[in-house]
């Protein structure tokens, strides 16, 4: 028998029937003589709504424990309708917040991270053959305080509960079949992945596909946690992402990613001395504005141009950096174009096909993408580009690479 962690995201749970349904999948795994640990979201909406209640009464700026306090209301309201659902069903169940399962985590509201997890009275619950339903995305620190660990985090929440417990398998089930070569509302052709690594869906996450938490991701690969991606609402078997996978260099790209709205920030001719690149990531380092890719043009005239990419979300904030810092680095006009997006071409067998670069920039090239500046690491491919040109470099990327054929 197994012990797993089945993972539902909030479009699994939004609405009444939704938990009943999810109860009767856990009941069946349960029944099954599986050990369960169910991890759930806020129901559909939820935390955004809480999140614009908070803006209104705070006039847009909620005090950080405050705003936890109430977001990790929304997991409450599940795992207690949970509980009562699988109950109904005959079922043995406790709901429990992430305080109740030892969910111990640093001080940084809104964004903590876990420091640990004391995993004692689940595996007490488990050995009673109760099955346990747990709050997702949420802690407290060493004073009590609740925390939250970013949007999306309770992903985080089943990954680190699998950890601890060493479990078989961290199930995420969602509203889609799985992981897909790319969004299947840009490339209709897009197809299932059946298998993954966690360093190629680290870097899909982190790129722009949705479906994973990109830190949980991260977590599972520090643990070595088996996740599996997959339907609430059907039988089929999602997307499996491990450690390794046979035949893992045949795979040249396994998926392709983007984000449209990014925004490309350049200031012109500054001085060409050391520390001009120090002082101006410094300083935006300070405003914690997390900067992409970063590109600094060929010396011309002892002048540079040294630029950046930013979300559209930072832009601003990146912008006032640079206006503040344009006369002391020498530099003559600050320009932005928000106008811009970034697309990833991920897979592991990049490290051994030389050409992976070369068909990838002549498929946009043909296809008339033009590409406004690169970057690369062992496993991905990043262009910048136009923002109205994202639908067509896709498709473009994902047909040069065939990702529409099956393995
Ligand atoms: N309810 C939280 C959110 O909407 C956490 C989650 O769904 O993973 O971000
Ligand atoms: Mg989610």
């Amino acid at each position: 028998m197994a012990l797993k962690v089945m993972k539902f995201g909030g479009s699994s749970v939004a609405d009444v029937e939704k938990i009943r349904n999810v109860a009767r999948r856990v009941a069946r795994e349960y029944d099954a003589g599986h050990d369960c640990v169910v991890v759930v979201s806020a129901m559909g909406k939820t935390t955004d709504h809480l999140v614009s209640m908070a803006d209104e009464v705070s006039g847009g700026n909620p005090h950080p424990r405050e705003l936890d306090m109430l977001l990790s209301t929304g997991e409450q309201v599940t795992i207690a309708l949970m509980a009562m659902a699988l109950e109904n069903m005959g079922k043995s169940a406790i709901s429990l917040t992430g305080r109740q399962v030892g969910i111990v985590t640093d001080f940084v509201h809104s964004k903590a991270r876990i420091r640990e997890i004391s995993t004692e009275r689940l595996s007490q619950l488990l050995g009673e053959r109760k099955v346990c339903i747990v709050a997702g995305f949420q802690g407290s620190t060493e004073n009590d305080d609740i925390t939250t660990l970013g949007r999306g985090g309770s992903d985080l929440t089943a990954v680190a509960i699998a950890a601890a417990l060493k479990a078989d398998v961290c199930e995420i089930y969602t509203d889609v079949l799985g992981v897909f070569t790319t969004d299947p509302r840009v490339v209709p052709g897009a197809r299932k992945i059946d298998q993954i690594t966690f360093d190629e869906m680290l870097e899909l996450a982190t790129q722009g596909a949705g479906v994973l938490h990109n830190r949980s991701v991260e977590c599972a690969k520090n643990y070595n946690v088996t996740l599996h991606v997959r339907s609430t609402f059907s039988e089929e078997p999602g997307t499996l992402v491990v450690k390794e996978i046979e035949n893992m260099e045949d795979i040249v790209i396994s998926g392709v990613a983007f984000r449209r709205s990014e925004a490309k920030i350049t200031i012109r001719n500054v001085n060409d001395e050391p520390g001009v690149a120090a002082k101006l990531f410094t300083a935006l380092a300070k405003k914690h504005i997390q900067v992409d890719m970063i590109i600094q043009n060929e010396t011309l005239n002892q002048r540079n141009d040294i630029g950046f990419t930013v979300s559209g979300a930072d832009s601003a904030k990146a912008l006032e950096v640079c206006e503040a810092l344009k006369a002391e680095l020498g530099g003559s006009e600050v320009v932005c174009d928000r106008n811009v997006a970034k697309v990833s071409a991920v897979g592991v067998g990049m490290q051994t096909h030389v050409d992976v670069a070369a068909t990838m920039f002549r498929a946009l090239s043909e296809a008339g993408v033009n590409i406004l500046s690169i970057t690369t690491s062992e496993i991905k491919i990043t262009v910048l580009i136009a923002e109205e040109q994202v639908d067509r470099a896709v498709q473009t990327i994902h047909d040069a690479f065939e990702l529409s054929k099956t393995a």
